[in-house]
Formats: structure tokens, C-alpha cells, sequence
């Protein structure tokens, strides 16, 4: 595994390094309990320390989570490791459940990946010190442990939602990990919270991060995107409706700024789907990104460092959805990003799904975004808009139907991307930014845009070539897609006209 320097984790550990939380953990040889490096107890003797790169390798090695600093609060920084593409990429694609039911597998997984199973676990060895069933299993164990602790949801709901195969299961790995059955985890602060199903009442759960984090940037992000019907900006509160595997829900976001936190209230009627939407919340915000190692990597280019010294807390915001974000690029290009977003509620109105009047969690939140079948049926004449564009949207719904798996992360960057080319009507840009925002490629990076060039000349210098910004950008890898941000950022900083406008447009 990726060498821990003992000396240096036992220093993190007796200062309680704020900086190491997430990516440092320490299993006690006199406890057998694991901690963050953060934890308010007394610091163990050095000699009964052992450190680990990850909450799965120091699980896999016989430690369990500590009860006080809960490494399952950790923020979690799966998604950040550049080190391997493969592995960051593995950790996606498990957070989303892929070796959750009953036929997946490690083999199926590194498939997906483009490497073989054997390779895949080499990796994971090496870079997290645990096994990709390792890794799952211990994601379950935490994910059960912060609902079991933070909602009263039942513990039928808890088992199911953390995506154990049955009660029995969830309360065995309880028993043995633990010495106790899940219910007497649970807290009694917790009396007034409500009870429920995650359908009736929703439940809560708190998302950590690493600080700094820039929430009036990502607010404003999607504030200027926010379609009606279908997403909602109330004072600091974002609200959007759901779909997943056919069924429909809203989900709730605050920030925490005290507590490193997002806040996410999510109501949904099926609670197997808690992974998958907390997943993609995550996905949406950013919230894997070590923005700290990504902005000292960047900020060795001068060009970048005065931009990453303004906006330290930057993150490149997600899709919730990659078939919906990929229609939102096609529907941008060449266009504003407010005219963008106002096709985008005419498409919504024209082919979306009502949501019942009892799940509308927030008036105004009364549509869900239409899938691949929905567009493909749809007559979109009414849109106003060229026929090659109505085209592009046609083609984007039928590839989407022929591949499920087109917006996952798979095989390389250029890869992805030339999948998408492949796609009527979406050229290099549209590929760029699709893998950038739907995939969350971090090394996505659409060197074509007129934002980036300008944000690149800065306010006064000559505005490069795309093939110059292409070239220069390699000493960005692997976190092209934190420099484009920040250049997009130093552009609508940079002009007075309110900035969202064209950023964005197309150069196809
Ligand atoms: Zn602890």
C-alpha cells in the first residue's frame, strides 16, 4: 500500500491534524478499535499504533469503528485519489453499488474498469490497503452505522438501505464487529428526531467535507442552471426532484459550515435507493475533492496560483444525472446559459413526470427530468429550437437507451470522450464537458471554451489559442477539470455583465 510514514501519522494524531481526516486512520493494538485522526480520546502510545490509508484497510485488519469520533463521519475522499485513475474510478462505481447485489462482482467491476480482477485487487492493495470487497463491505458497515446513529429510521430500513442482503446479515456483521446487536448503537439523543419510513417523514444525513468549501460559488452554479419544475433555490436551501429506477422523491440540501457539513434531507419512496442518491449528492457537490492537494498541484502554475489563492474552496459541481446533465450541454450550446436553462424547463414541461401532489416536498417541485425513452417519444418541435439540435437531442436519448452504461466512468478520459463524439451533434466540447460534469472526470477539460480562453488571457493579456491553453494545460493533470473552474471563475470575475451568460456557450 502507499508508504505511511509512522513518525509523521503519530504527529497528525497528537496535534489532532484536521488536514488528515479522511485520508489517515489509526487502528489501537490495545483497543482494537480504529479512529480518525481527529479523535477527542487520549492519544494511544505510539507502539500501539497502526496506520492505514483507508476506514477498509484498517476494518480488514480486525479493528472496528470507534463509537466517539465515528470514522464513518469522515469526509470522504475516495474520489480525490489521482494517484490511480483505476482505483478512483472503482471507488465511484462501488459507491454507486456495484458490488452490492446478489450477481456483481469483483471480476464484473474491473471489467467495467478495463482491467482484470486480479489487477484490480493489486491495486486496491496497494493504494488503500484493502480489497474491493473489503472496501464495500466497510462502506455498508459505516453507512448502516451514521443512519443507526443520526435518524430513527427502523433497522429493516437501515439493513436494506446500506444494501445488506437481509436482517439476518446486518445484524451478524453487527454482532461481530461490534459485540452487540445494531439497536444498541443507537443513541438516545436521538429521541427527538422524526420516526418513520425514509417515504413517510424522510431521513437526514449529514455529508462531511474537507474544508474550505465554496457554497456561495456552487449555490450560485446552480442557481443559474436551477429548471423549473424540477430544482428549486430557497435562500441557502437547494431542493430537486429524483427519479431513480423508475420511482419519484425530492431531496433537500443545507450547508453546515460549523460542522464541515452538508445536510441532506431525502425523501424517496423505495430506501435501497439511499446509497445511490446520497451518492449522487455527493457527486453534485463536490464533496470528494481534497481541494488543498488539488489547488497546491495547480498553484505551481503561475498563471493559476493568484486564482487558486482567491477561491481556495472551488469544486467543479456534477450532474445529478448524466443523461440529464447531456442534454443540458446540448441544449447549451450556442446559446446563454439562462437561455439554456429556459429550454430546459420547456423540455421538462413537454415530457417530464408529474410528481404526485403528497411528494411534492416544496411547492414548485412538481416535475421529474424525462429519461432517454421520454425525449426519444417526445415531439420536440414545440421547442424552438435548429433542427440540429433537436437532432443531437433525438441521438443523445436513443444512445442513452442503446448503452445504460454510457455516462459511467470507463477505460480512459480520451476514451469517454470519444464515446460521446460518437454521438450525433455532440462534438469536442460537448464530450469535454459531459465527461467533466456528468462522468466527473477530473481531468476532463474542454480547451475550446471561450470562457477558459478568456479566463486564461486574463484581463489584459493576449487570449490563447485553444491548442496553446491544450498544450499548457498539461502540467494540470490530472486536475484539469479544478483548472477550468477556476478559470471560468477568473472570467465572470473579470467581466460586468452578469457572468453566468456564455461561459458556457459551445465552439463546436
Ligand atoms: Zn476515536
Amino acid at each position: 500500500m502507499e508508504r505511511l510514514d509512522p513518525h509523521a501519522c503519530y504527529r497528525a494524531l497528537q496535534t489532532r491534524d484536521p488536514r488528515f481526516d479522511g485520508r489517515l486512520f489509526v487502528g489501537v493494538t490495545s483497543t482494537g478499535i480504529y479512529c480518525r485522526p481527529v479523535c477527542p480520546a487520549r492519544t494511544p502510545k505510539f507502539e500501539n499504533c497502526r496506520f492505514f490509508a483507508s476506514a477498509a484497510a484498517a476494518q480488514d485488519a480486525g479493528f472496528r469503528p470507534c463509537l466517539r469520533c465515528r470514522p464513518e463521519t469522515a469526509p470522504d475522499l475516495g474520489s480525490w485519489r489521482g494517484t490511480s485513475n483505476t482505483v478512483s474510478r472503482g471507488l465511484a462505481l462501488i459507491a454507486e453499488g456495484a458490488l452490492d447485489g446478489d450477481t456483481a462482482g469483483v471480476d464484473a467491476l474491473a471489467e467495467r474498469l478495463g482491467v482484470g480482477g486480479r489487477q484490480l485487487r493489486r491495486l486496491f492493495k496497494q493504494h488503500l490497503g484493502a480489497s474491493p470487497i473489503a472496501v464495500a463491505q466497510t462502506r455498508r458497515v459505516l453507512f448502516a452505522k451514521q443512519l443507526i446513529h443520526d435518524t430513527r429510521l427502523p433497522m429493516a430500513e437501515v439493513a436494506l438501505a446500506a444494501g445488506f442482503g437481509s436482517i439476518r446479515r446486518f445484524n451478524e456483521t453487527f454482532r461481530r464487529l461490534f459485540g452487540r446487536p445494531p439497536g444498541a448503537i443507537r443513541r438516545k439523543a436521538i429521541a427527538s428526531l422524526p420516526e418513520g419510513s425514509v417515504a413517510a417523514t424522510g431521513v437526514a444525513v449529514r455529508l462531511r467535507y474537507r474544508p474550505p468549501y465554496d457554497w456561495p460559488a456552487m449555490l450560485s452554479y446552480l442557481r443559474g442552471r436551477a429548471i423549473d419544475g424540477v430544482e428549486l433555490l430557497d435562500g441557502d436551501v437547494y431542493r430537486r426532484t429524483v427519479m431513480h429506477d423508475g420511482r419519484a422523491g425530492t431531496v433537500e440540501i443545507g450547508h453546515l459550515p460549523e460542522r464541515a457539513s452538508l445536510e441532506a434531507t431525502i425523501r424517496f419512496p423505495c430506501v435501497r435507493a439511499l446509497p445511490a442518491i446520497v451518492t449522487r449528492i455527493r457527486r453534485v457537490f463536490d464533496l470528494g475533492a481534497d481541494v488543498a492537494t488539488i489547488g497546491a498541484h495547480l498553484a505551481q502554475d503561475p498563471l493559476l496560483a493568484p486564482l487558486v489563492a482567491e477561491r481556495p474552496g472551488l469544486r467543479a459541481p456534477g450532474g445529478w444525472d448524466g443523461f440529464e446533465l447531456a442534454v443540458r450541454a446540448v441544449l447549451g450550446q450556442q446559446v446563454t446559459v439562462e437561455a439554456g436553462r429556459r429550454l430546459a424547463g420547456r423540455l421538462v414541461a413537454l415530457c417530464g413526470t408529474p410528481l404526485r401532489a403528497d411528494q411534492q416536498a416544496a411547492p414548485g417541485l412538481a416535475l421529474t427530468f424525462p429519461g432517454p425513452s421520454q425525449v426519444a417519444a417526445a415531439d420536440l418541435a414545440s421547442l424552438g429550437m435548429p433542427g440540429a439540435r433537436k437532432l443531437a437531442l433525438q441521438a443523445l436519448a436513443e444512445a442513452a437507451i442503446a448503452d445504460p452504461l454510457l455516462f459511467q466512468p470507463l477505460g480512459t478520459v480520451e476514451e469517454t470522450v470519444a464515446r460521446l463524439r460518437a454521438i450525433r451533434g455532440v462534438g469536442e466540447w460537448t464530450a469535454q464537458y459531459i465527461a467533466l460534469r456528468a462522468v466527473g472526470e477530473t481531468d476532463a477539460f474542454p480547451a475550446t471554451d471561450i470562457g477558459l480562453l478568456r479566463g486564461a488571457a486574463g484581463p489584459a493579456g493576449p487570449r490563447p489559442r485553444p491548442d496553446e491553453l491544450h498544450g499548457r494545460a498539461e502540467q494540470w493533470r490530472p486536475w484539469r477539470a479544478y483548472a477550468a473552474q477556476h478559470l471560468w471563475a477568473a472570467d465572470a470575475a473579470s467581466r460586468s455583465t452578469p457572468r453566468e451568460a456564455s461561459r458556457e456557450a459551445s465552439h463546436d
